[in-house]
């Protein structure tokens, strides 16, 4: 069944996943912008999101992954899912979307959605979904909180990524360090996020790499 296999992740997705973590010397100034209204000009200013993104010309795309019981359609456009009443430690998610020949992407879609801190999906409203595009320089970024837990999986976040006439690629993101990563049969470990504590929360980076050349 699609989603349930789980390969190892190639030397290049593990290179990636280093190249991407932000520098500890760089996390304070980082982490002082979270809650900022993050401007083409302040995103390019930002350490730990290079101007232009670390890769070589033959990448892997991104693993598809199930898209689960709880997708919604016709989520809010919006990059932030924090909204009064909603707890939970701060997630400032970034990163961009690619070809794989490292070309970042325009206005492609992310459609994102997760449990809530206490591990439940809102199937009544849109708490915890939104969508967005990427900008001109193909980055994206998103103000959430962790998602809890819930029975049967470890932390995850859903997301659909869809280039302007292509088809979408649904996956999910993983958490580093989860004791669930293990015992999770849909887990895969090229699919997880380079994570980091903040003064705020924590700050995520993941790159999409869309099967486009
Ligand atoms: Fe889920």
């Amino acid at each position: 069944m699609e989603g349930y296999d789980h390969p190892l992740p190639t030397r290049r997705q593990m290179l990636r996943a280093l190249m991407v973590l932000p520098t500890t010397l760089a996390l304070p100034a980082y982490a002082g912008l979270l809650g900022r209204e993050w401007t083409p000009e302040v995103l390019a200013q930002t350490p730990g999101l290079p101007p232009t993104p670390v890769c070589t010309d033959a990448e892997d795309a991104t693993p598809r992954q199930t898209e689960g019981p709880y997708y919604k359609q016709n989520s809010p456009q919006r990059t932030s899912l924090v909204e009064p009443g909603l707890t939970g430690t701060p997630l400032h998610l970034t990163g961009y979307v690619l070809s794989r020949r490292c070309q970042p992407l325009a206005r492609v879609l992310l459609d994102f959605w997760q449990a809530d801190a206490r591990g439940q999906y809102d199937n009544l409203g849109y708490r915890c979904r939104g969508h967005q595009f990427t900008d001109d320089a193909g980055r994206y970024h998103l103000e959430t909180v962790v998602p809890g837990l819930y029975p049967g999986r470890t932390r995850h976040i859903h997301v659909t990524v869809q280039a302007p006439d292509r088809p979408p690629l649904t996956t999910q993101l993983y958490f580093p360090g989860e004791p669930r990563n293990g015992r999770d049969g849909i887990f895969n470990p090229a699919l997880v996020m380079a994570l980091q504590d903040t003064t705020d929360g924590k700050a995520a980076r993941f790159n999409f790499v869309l099967d486009i050349s």
